[in-house]
């Protein structure tokens, strides 16, 4: 049931234009596939955050946390709750202390990841080059543990400050936090305000050199130039998920407008007004068939949300 008038009054009132109600969401996920969310709140600062949350808590009513929409499809018939999503506020990042060659940085959860790489890299940090092309925000970085060939950015996490499903702020450290391959023990109603990186002073020319070969290494083998979502399955133990999908004769493979891609099977792409369900029969058929084919059963990476 979508939100009553009453509760939007509500809403309204206390977060004025920081609210909007029945958004479609494939505006705001990269493979722009998704329903309406019946209400989108973009809270500025620490307090509007406890503040929604408590209030989500009050009404019982449901809620999640949106990045830049990088890794998770939304269904088509969207999403009946609150959508908190921190990249009009949230977007600082600052050097926090140094010690020699060590450096501590403190960014928040809505800052574009490409946007803090780049920062990095201008200052002459090094340790964020593992991040260089994944899009999405620091918040969703940590949330999933993101990260490439290079390393994961849970490795440079010394804290992360997080608001709690009841709205209690808190700062977790390195002993609270645990992460694993994309994935990691935020529970998924928490929201990441911040987070503190340790990065290490180091050749700039290195840095960009490395970001470079990164760049170029993902525009060879990734569909970037159509909206997608990023890998869809993790890569089981000792396997490349791609690998598997294209053993079982999935690359390429269509339904609708969602399509394998053909340069990089663990990547479906919009090929222009595809529908989540597509996508979905689509994850279904390739767990099938790779199921069928090598007897390993895909988890998906990306994050499905609504109905
Ligand atoms: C072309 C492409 C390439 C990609 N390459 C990589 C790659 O190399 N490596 C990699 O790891 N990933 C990759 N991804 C996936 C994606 O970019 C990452 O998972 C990224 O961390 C998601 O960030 P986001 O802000 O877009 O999160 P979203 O997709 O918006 O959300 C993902 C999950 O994080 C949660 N979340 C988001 N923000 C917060 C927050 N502030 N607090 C709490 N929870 C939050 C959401 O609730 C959701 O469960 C790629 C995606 C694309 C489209």
């Amino acid at each position: 049931m979508s939100l009553s008038t009453t509760l939007k009054e509500e809403l309204k009132k206390i977060f004025g234009d920081k609210v909007a109600f029945d958004i479609p969401l494939n505006q705001y996920t990269s493979v722009r596939v998704g329903g309406p969310a019946d209400c989108l709140i973009w809270p500025e600062n620490e307090e509007e955050v406890t503040q929604i949350v408590t209030w989500i808590k009050d009404k019982k009513l449901p809620h999640f946390v949106l990045g830049k929409g990088s890794n998770t499809l939304v269904k088509d018939n969207g999403f009946r709750g609150i959508v908190i999503n921190l990249t009009k506020g949230f977007r600082n990042f600052k050097l926090e202390k140094e010690n020699g060659h060590t450096v501590w940085v403190k960014a928040q959860g809505g800052v574009p990841t490409q946007q803090f790489v780049r920062w990095c890299a201008d200052e002459g940090f090094t340790g964020t080059e593992r991040l260089a092309g994944v899009p999405g925000t620091i918040g969703g970085n940590v949330y999933m543990n993101a990260g490439t060939h290079l390393g994961e950015i849970g490795e440079l996490v010394e804290e992360a400050k997080i608001c709690d499903s009841k709205g209690k702020i808190q700062t977790w450290n390195k002993q609270d936090l645990q992460f694993e391959y994309r994935s990691s023990n935020i529970p998924y109603t928490s929201v990441v305000l911040e987070t503190l990186l340790k990065l290490q002073k180091g050749e700039r020319q290195k840095i960009e050199e490395t970001i470079k070969e990164v760049f170029e290494k993902r525009g060879l083998a990734q569909p970037v130039e159509l909206p997608n979502l990023g890998s869809v399955f993790k890569n089981p133990p000792k396997k490349k998920a791609w690998e598997l999908v294209e053993e079982a004769g999935c690359r390429g493979v269509r339904v609708g407008k969602a399509r394998i891609s053909e340069k990089h099977a663990n990547f479906i792409i919009n090929e222009g007004g595809a529908k989540a369900k597509d996508i979905l029969i689509l994850i279904g058929m390739v767990k099938d068939k790779v199921k069928e084919a090598t007897g390993i059963t895909l988890e998906t990476e990306i994050k499905i949300i609504g109905e």
